[in-house]
């Protein structure tokens, strides 16, 4: 996890040397706006569907699948997204330092991330398929093709047009 740590450590150095410049930047002021209703409406179809509750029970049970490892699933760009989403929601992104076995990014209450990385939003485990069902399990992966979009396009743009530069200084 130490390597971990270090590496988005650095990437949090990062974004506040440059946030004012992601912040003023309209093509991402724009699509923030877009990927934070989206983010809703995949979250809302999680809730409605019972999934939020059953991982939640599952995770209070002893079981964990967020391991150690698993924060190299997020890229750069996607951490700098998630560092916009807290800054305009006012919350704090804090990484697990404490439990050695579990992911960076897990906290007491879960993913403490807003965007998740693409492997973990299109990760449901077995007796998760099994719970929800066929026709729920579609309905959760049709509500979040637009977070799947707008998470691309971000990342994308972040990486291409202001990442470039960096990219040797970063490892981007
Ligand atoms: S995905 Fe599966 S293993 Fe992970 S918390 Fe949910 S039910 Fe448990
Ligand atoms: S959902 Fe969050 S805490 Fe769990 S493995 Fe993915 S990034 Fe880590």
């Amino acid at each position: 996890m130490k390597e971990s740590l270090a590496y988005f450590n650095h990437w949090l150095s990062f974004y506040y040397e440059k946030k004012d410049l992601f912040l003023k930047d309209p093509f991402i002021q724009e699509k923030l706006e877009l990927l934070k209703k989206a983010i809703e409406k995949s979250r809302q179809a999680f809730i409605e569907k019972g999934s939020f509750a059953f991982c939640s029970a599952c995770a209070n049970s002893g079981e964990k699948c967020c391991k150690a490892g698993l924060e190299w699933k997020l890229s750069p760009a996607e951490f700098l997204i998630n560092l916009l989403l807290a800054e305009t929601y006012s919350l704090p992104l804090a990484f697990n330092t404490s439990r050695k076995e579990d992911c960076l990014f897990l906290g007491e209450k879960g993913c403490s991330l807003i965007l998740t990385p693409i492997f973990c939003r299109n990760f449901f485990c077995d007796k998760l398929v099994k719970h929800l069902g066929h026709a729920n399990l579609t309905y959760i992966q049709q509500a979040m093709e637009e977070e799947a979009t707008l998470g691309f396009i971000v990342a994308n743009y972040i990486t291409t047009k202001l990442l470039q530069k960096e990219g040797t200084k970063h490892g981007a």
